[in-house]
């Protein structure tokens, strides 16, 4: 291992194709320990209105200047268990991408049960809403231990029969660990069983993020994905569908080391920095966000460095991502050094 120390040479550069306006609107009712987003219960104090000003100011500014490949996402989160302006407000914020948000995900729900419960798919489905999404980590009490809340895995049962009963229909995210691999037939089964159209279904570990961080020992092995039944196997996202262990990572990696990384810059909007956003011209604030992505870079060793230091060639654990393995080298290099994981 090379000296932790010594001077960074060749930072990656970093060019935003898009921004992600993020805004903490409805806390999460769940604390999953494979969370991505810490601090999921804490909420913004500004009004939705402010919010949706700034977005589609950005769109004007896009369809203006003529940067069509620039992408403006939005994230409204961290569960869905929005009211129903909001709701609308994200829809419309979807029609003006051209896209249609139909699609609720039921992650961090706060508990209904009964009519009320009823009444709230009801009330959904009226605004337009045509499924829900549903990500489960095993079955049962393994699920919810996954997810921190006893009965959610049969919660979220409840309320897909519910949605499938009135026409709606589900889409499915599975999470493949060491202790929900032998819980899959089961899983599946149980999922079958429900009524409504199965619109998307897939399986994957989970990203190394967050939280997740802390569960290396649950992920699949080079041999346990080389042995998996088809049944799973054919669960691979097409997205997310390149299963490699970090010794089969690295040579991939290694390919592309040098070029600029390409991301979708995110920015948090909320009480504290709306004033500013909204008396900055769009491309001052795209430009001051870049250099906040690049200066945080900076810090960091280019990708092969971090490689020759941390890069794992024995190890034979499963990510979706080379993202992944870099996080695990980025978390060895702050151990190392001190120095914090760049803005991701
Ligand atoms: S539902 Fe999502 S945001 Fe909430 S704790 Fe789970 S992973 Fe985190």
């Amino acid at each position: 291992m090379l000296d932790p120390g010594r001077a960074v040479v060749m930072p990656r550069t970093i060019v935003g194709k898009g921004l992600r306006f993020s805004l903490r609107h409805a806390p999460c009712a769940h604390i999953c320990r494979y969370c991505l987003i810490s601090e999921s219960r804490k909420g913004t104090a500004l009004p939705w209105e402010g919010f949706e000003r700034l977005v589609m100011r950005f769109h004007d500014w896009k369809e203006a200047t003529g940067r069509d490949n620039f992408q403006i996402g939005i994230f409204v989160g961290p569960s869905f268990d929005y009211d129903i302006n909001i709701l609308q407000g994200v829809m419309r914020l979807y029609a003006r991408r051209g896209l249609s948000f139909q699609t609720v995900n039921l992650g961090g729900l706060r508990i209904r049960d009964g009519e009320v419960l009823a009444a709230w798919i009801d009330e959904r489905q009226a605004a337009g809403v045509t499924g829900f999404h549903t990500s489960l980590a095993g079955h049962g009490e393994v699920h919810d231990r996954w997810n921190g809340r006893a009965g959610d895995f049969a919660y979220q049962m409840s309320i897909l029969r519910l949605a499938g009963e009135r026409g709606m229909a589900r889409r499915e995210k599975l999470f493949l660990t060491q202790n929900t691999l032998p819980l899959f037939d089961r899983l599946l089964d149980t999922l079958d069983a429900l009524p409504g159209e199965l619109a998307g279904r897939n399986a994957s570990p989970f990203f190394y993020a967050g939280l997740a961080t802390r569960y290396e020992e649950e992920r699949l092995t080079e041999d346990m994905r080389d042995t998996l039944p088809a049944r799973i196997t054919r669960l691979r996202s097409g997205k997310f569908d390149n299963w490699l262990s970090e010794r089969e990572w690295i040579p991939v990696m290694l390919e592309t080391a040098d070029q600029p990384r390409k991301l979708q810059l995110k920015l948090d909007v909320d009480e504290t920095n709306i004033g500013y956003l909204e008396r900055t011209p769009c491309d001052d604030i795209v430009a001051e966000r870049e250099r906040q992505y690049q200066e945080s870079y900076n810090a960091i060793p280019a990708l092969a460095e971090l490689c020759a230091r941390y890069g794992d060639p024995e190890n034979r654990r499963i990510y979706m991502m080379s993202r992944d393995v870099e996080g695990r080298w980025l978390d060895l290099h702050r151990q190392d050094t001190g120095t914090p994981p760049p803005i991701d």
